[in-house]
């Protein structure tokens, strides 16, 4: 049998017991946590995931405020913007929703971010100390995606997990956070040979590709754990994930739906960053 595990009743508990947190700080009369999104342009998906996020923001009592420029937005206007929200005292966090608008260079934007407030892990310093051991933040999607190995009493611990899928975002820092975790971790990508006959060997498979359903039953082996990240919109609508599931069903021993599995969990986790560059404020102040 396989379990489902759907990562949009983990974030409800996530978010429960984060609320509990936030109400604490209310009734002692604290600070309220805030989150600065920065989102260029009018792209429907970037649109619809910061509606995700402030929607998750104001659930659990965190302030968000949006800072919604025009696709065509200079490079300079947009780092002004982003400065200024890493200079102002009231924000505890900032978000930059990313692909950016054609022409705009994203590296450079997110290195205007004050790294104490770089809550999706993107800054160099944070990945730089990732990648060393030392304290960070981590971005939200592979945070995510541990908590769900963990929803699925699977312990990555001596295990051989395969990371399909390399960028920056989400492939890299996962296949990090399993090696931390003690997996053994093969990292492959699109110039990989027979990618198939190492998927199968894998006992945690994690799909970040962004290929509907390119991934079926005879990629995986019997009692895989399978994460699926890939979102992509099929043409009447509808969302894919790089998996496909329905084959997968009494293969694999766990697995990950999309939508309503690593989406809601990176959101979750974006909070939880926030509520940490709350805190990392106020022991410094
Ligand atoms: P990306 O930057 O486009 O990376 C895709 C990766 O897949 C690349 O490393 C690429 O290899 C690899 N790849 C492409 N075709 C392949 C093939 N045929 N065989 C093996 N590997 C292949 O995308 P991303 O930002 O990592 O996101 C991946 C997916 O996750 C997308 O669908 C995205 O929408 C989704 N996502 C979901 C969430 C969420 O919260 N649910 C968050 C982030 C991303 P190369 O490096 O060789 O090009």
């Amino acid at each position: 049998m396989t379990d489902i595990i759907y990562g949009s009743e983990l974030s409800k508990e996530l978010k429960r017991e984060m609320k509990t947190q936030v109400d604490l700080l209310k009734q002692e009369g604290k600070r309220t946590p805030s989150l600065a999104v920065v989102l260029a342009g009018d792209d429907p998906a970037s649109l619809s995931y910061i509606k995700g996020k402030e929607k998750a923001c104001a659930e659990i009592g965190i302030l968000s405020q949006m800072h919604h420029l025009p696709a065509d937005v200079s490079q300079e206007e947009l780092e002004k913007c982003i400065r200024s929200c890493s200079d102002d005292k009231t924000v505890d966090a900032i978000l930059v929703q990313l692909p950016l608008p054609k022409g705009l260079d994203d590296e450079k934007a997110i290195a205007c971010i004050d790294p104490a407030k770089d809550v999706d892990g993107l800054h160099p310093m944070n990945f730089g100390r990732f990648f060393m051991n030392q304290p960070s933040f981590v971005p939200c999607t592979p945070l995510g995606i541990m908590e769900m190995l963990k929803k699925m009493n699977c312990d990555p611990d001596g295990k051989h997990a395969v990371v399909v899928g390399r960028s920056k975002l989400v492939g890299t820092p996962v296949a990090r956070l399993l090696q931390n975790a003690n997996a053994t971790v093969t990292i492959c990508h699109s110039h990989t040979r027979d990618l198939k006959e190492v998927t199968k060997t894998a006992d945690i498979l994690i799909a970040a590709i962004g290929k509907a359903k390119m991934l079926d039953a005879s990629y995986i082996k019997e009692g895989a754990y399978v994460v699926d990240v890939g979102v992509s919109r099929m043409a009447d609508g509808h969302l894919s994930g790089d998996c496909d599931m329905a084959s997968m069903m009494g293969k694999a021993a766990a697995i990950t739906p999309v939508p309503k599995g690593v989406g809601p969990m990176t959101i979750a986790m974006l909070l939880k960053n926030t509520l940490k560059a709350y805190q990392m404020r106020e022991d410094h102040e």
